[in-house]
């Protein structure tokens, strides 16, 4: 009997001391809900949970676990909501106000399980308020990377990784805190059109796009995935958590995504982390670092893989990545111009309003026409979502 199902019943008393609460932001979501599995198997106490306008999923989670709060981003749909939980120990709030009160709760841990922009409020909410975070939401990184690791820098807390590739890294950083480091490895899968030409995807459809090979996600990460900025993203995730130059970090197409990072220190010792793609094992690590314990992943068996390949990322086909590259460079508001724009143009191409191949295309041409700001604050992110969605939107109308 493998280990991971012998270990299975000692674990949850031991886990029980160190977990008690956490508040959990998107958890209808693809993440969200593989925390809610963490939980439940390990019996972690949830006290608050949050949707955008999924109400009857969210309702049936307040049912199952019981939250002092339940907050839902679309404030329309509070009344439903108001109407579906019938119990007056929820207190229910809605709107962004809502989800920055959930994210400053006193709890044992945050986790931001948001997608998009609309995560990057709650993530420093919760760090300004002292909350330990586990952080799914990569878009709080790309667009106040800077405000983020220096509230956290203040606050001394420690971020913790949810994206696969960055626990790993995190797993290969550990210990070796001291040493230095070449270059990390930044691995990805190469999505569902790894190998297409640019005439090839020209002709791509949305269903198409989103049959991500090896990882069942949200539909914005998988589209991301497709074009190749969710690498984008990703890395300017790994220069802030990371504390490296963009140069430093290498990203390499590994298919099979099993290696999901590396880090080459300065004696050239790669130290990865490997396991099968199920991304409740970096979650839970998340949640029960410096521990670990038995989870609900299959055991990894290279015997079966047998083969684990690597190649180099096509930039003329996938641009997405030195566009990113290129909007870490540039600083200020530029990220948050690209990241805007990759939001928008990956729900018009949802929405059939543009071709597949046109998602970079309108990216650059926000990154140029939306105003330019050297500096970033809270108010300038907002002025810079405000234009860029201004701007985009008459584009393609
Ligand atoms: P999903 O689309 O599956 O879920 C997103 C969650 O955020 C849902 O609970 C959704 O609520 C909520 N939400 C959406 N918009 C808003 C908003 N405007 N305000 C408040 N809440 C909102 O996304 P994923 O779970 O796939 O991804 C979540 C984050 O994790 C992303 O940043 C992604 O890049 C990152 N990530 C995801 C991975 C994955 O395997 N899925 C892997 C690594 C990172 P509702 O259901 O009501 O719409």
């Amino acid at each position: 009997m493998p280990n991971y199902i012998r270990y299975k019943p000692d674990i949850t008393s031991a886990l029980f001391w160190f977990m008690k609460e956490i508040v959990l932001l998107g958890s209808t979501g693809s993440i969200g809900t593989q925390v809610l599995d963490v939980a439940r198997l390990h019996n972690i106490k949830i006290k608050a949970l949050s949707a955008n306008s999924n109400v009857n999923l969210l309702a049936d989670q307040a049912r199952e676990y019981s939250p002092s709060f339940i907050c839902i981003g679309d404030e329309d749909k509070y009344d439903e909501l108001k109407r579906l939980i019938d119990d007056r120990r929820i207190k229910i709030l809605c709107g962004k106000d809502g989800l920055c009160e959930l994210a400053s709760l006193a709890c044992d841990m945050v986790v931001n399980a948001i997608v998009g922009t609309a995560g990057f409020l709650p993530t420093l909410t919760a760090i300004e308020a002292g909350n330990r975070i586990a952080l799914a939401n990569k878009e709080s990184l790309v667009v106040g990377g800077e405000m983020i690791i220096a509230a956290a820098r203040k606050k001394k807390i420690k971020i913790m990784p949810i994206d696969s590739e960055h626990s790993a890294i995190f797993q290969s950083l550990a210990g070796n805190e001291e040493n230095r480091i070449n270059k990390i490895i930044l691995t990805a899968s190469g999505g569902p059109f790894r190998g297409y030409t640019s005439e090839m995807l020209k002709r791509v459809t949305a269903d198409q796009a989103l049959k991500h090979p090896n990882w069942c996600m949200g539909p914005k990460i998988t589209i991301d995935s497709a074009t190749m900025m969710n690498k984008g993203l990703e890395l300017i995730e790994a220069v802030w958590l990371f504390n490296v130059r963009a140069d430093q970090v290498e990203i390499v197409v590994h298919p099979q995504s099993i290696l999901h990072s590396a880090v080459e220190f300065d004696d050239g010792s790669v130290i990865g982390q490997l396991g099968v793609p199920d991304m409740r094992i970096p979650i839970q690590l998340a949640l029960t670092y410096p521990k670990r314990y038995a989870s609900c992943a299959k055991p990894l068996s290279l015997t079966d893989i047998s083969c684990l390949t690597f190649e180099k990322p096509d930039d003329r086909v996938f641009p997405c990545m030195d566009i990113a590259r290129s909007a870490l460079e540039k600083g200020g508001n530029m990220p948050c111009i690209m990241n805007r724009a990759n939001e928008t143009a990956v729900k018009m191409f949802l929405d059939g309003k543009i071709k597949f191949f046109e998602i970079p295309e309108k990216i650059q041409w926000a990154m140029e026409n939306v105003s330019y700001s050297k500096e970033i604050s809270i108010d300038i992110i907002f002025e810079t979502e405000r234009e860029t969605d201004e701007k985009m939107s008459r584009i393609v109308s």
